[in-house]
């Protein structure tokens, strides 16, 4: 390679390095607006070749303003955005390097042994079934979708449909039963797959935002037909768990596929100390999960399994073209169990922080991001103005300031300000609250004691500001 080629390389090195080092102390938001930053990228299409370290430097200077630290800013607690650990960050560099396609077990052994390694550790780690098939989509929503695809698959076989062959017009009507609070990605990957979200029957939660199981029986007992039934590990405000167990073993008796959205929360079951909260999990027909939000590796990557192979090869590719040769010794080819067809080796930051981190520092992780969450509720409980809505379960707290909207939304807006550190938005129970959301390694205690007050500071800056009557 030329010095030419290399210097992008060794340039966005020292910037990536820089930026990770300097976390702790730059502003969590961006300085710079949208017309700040169409200055920077925008400009006509370049006639001809320019320089590549120009191009470099000026992505970590438009970045380095527009940019927000979301998922590496040990202070950014929005949304549920993870982290990422810096093995998983090299593994990605070498990924994009290597620019081997995660396919075919013949475009690269290696990419494919050490995404099979990474499925059965990950059925390991979160203690489902060892015969289940596993994909690697690029996110929770697509691992979704392949899962929906199984079990319609599945379903309409059994109702001698060829669902793959004939599609779905005149095909039996198949339902999909979910909490009332499940995850907007059921309803797109239900929008995706052409059932529509008119399918969608919402079995009524508790006042924790669980389903009741009496509810979900009586909705199993007015149907009849193929039926997906979805639980949730993991509210994406509050951390609710449905009983998953008990949804399991009620919705068997119907005969229905049990879908486990675990986006976040079900790496809860790599704990020894949370795992009786998702108590019959492995029960499941499919599971959902993010390894780009609480494992702690960069986007794009989200984990899919199925306790039926079968299902799941059918439902992705089930015929291939002659140029496309199956592994001979039943090695794996990617492309039987994600919708991708060329894509990259997302899988391999999963198995560099499978390796690096263990059994138990996985735990481990997932347990401070939980005792953080417990350390925000212990700053804030009993402050004047302060109303906690949510038990505690998991990595999210929600809370409201007072009776009225404005007051929460404008504290939030404050925090937001500060630049310190960043908590969004939400609307819970049909009133504005604010979300907190601990996924990152990088976060200490120190960083929770800081944003505490941040958030105590903004509250009392805005009742002096605007006194209730
Ligand atoms: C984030 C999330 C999803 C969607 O995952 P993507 O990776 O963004 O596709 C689904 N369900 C829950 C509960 C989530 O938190």
């Amino acid at each position: 390679m030329t010095t030419a080629d290399s210097a992008p390389l060794a340039l966005a090195y020292q910037q990536a390095t820089e930026y990770l080092a300097g976390l702790a102390d730059r502003p969590v938001g961006a300085t710079a607006g949208s017309e700040q930053l169409l200055k920077m990228f925008g400009g006509p299409l370049p006639a001809g070749p320019g320089t590549a370290t120009d191009t470099i430097e000026l992505i970590g200077r438009a970045v380095a303003e527009g940019g927000i630290p979301t998922a590496n800013g040990p202070r950014y607690f929005g949304y549920v955005t993870g982290g990422t650990l810096p093995v998983a960050i090299a593994t990605d560099w070498l990924v994009a390097a290597y620019d081997q396609t995660a396919s075919l077990y013949n475009l690269s052994p290696a990419i494919a042994v050490a995404e099979d390694v990474a499925a059965q550790w990950v059925l390991e780690l979160l203690g489902l079934p060892a015969h289940a098939s596993v994909g690697f989509p690029t996110g929770c929503t697509m691992a979704h979708l392949t899962s929906l695809a199984a079990a319609r698959h599945k379903l309409l076989a059994e109702a001698g449909w060829d669902v793959e062959r004939e599609g779905l017009g005149g095909a039996p009507d198949v339902a999909i039963v979910a909490g009332a609070q499940h995850h907007m990605t059921i309803d797109l990957a239900a929008r995706y797959l052409g059932f529509g979200t008119a399918r969608i029957r919402n079995v009524p939660v508790d006042d924790k935002g669980r389903m009741i199981p009496a509810e979900l029986e009586r909705t199993l007992a007015g149907l009849d037909g193929p039926v997906i039934v979805c639980a949730q590990i993991g509210d994406v405000n509050s951390g609710a768990i449905d009983p998953v167990g008990e949804v399991c073993d009620i919705a068997h008796r119907y005969g229905a596929w049990v879908h486990v959205d675990g986006a976040f929360g079900l790496w809860a079951a790599a704990s020894p100390r949370l795992r009786p909260l998702v108590e019959g999990v492995e029960r499941a027909d499919s599971w959902a999960l993010d390894a780009h939000k609480w494992l702690n590796v960069p986007y794009d990557c989200g984990i899919v399994v199925i306790a039926h192979p079968e299902a799941h090869r059918a439902a992705m590719l089930n015929e291939r073209a002659g140029y496309l040769p199956p592994g001979t010794d039943g090695e794996r080819d990617a492309i039987e169990w994600v919708p991708d067809f060329s894509r990259r080796a997302r899988s391999l930051p999963v198995w560099a922080a499978l390796r690096s981190l263990g059994r138990s520092g996985v735990a481990d992780l997932v347990e401070r991001c939980c005792a953080h969450v417990r350390r925000f509720e212990g700053h804030l409980a009993g402050v004047e103005g302060v109303e906690l809505l949510n038990d505690v379960v998991l990595n999210q707290l929600l809370v409201r300031f007072g009776d009225d909207d404005r007051v929460t939304r404008n504290v939030i807006a404050r925090i937001q300000e500060s630049g310190v550190c960043w908590f969004g938005g939400t609307v819970w129970e049909g009133r504005a609250a604010m979300r907190i959301s601990v996924v990152n390694w990088r976060t200490t205690e120190d960083d929770v004691d800081r944003s505490a007050a941040v958030i105590r500071e903004a509250l009392a800056a805005e009742l002096a500001a605007a006194p209730s009557s």
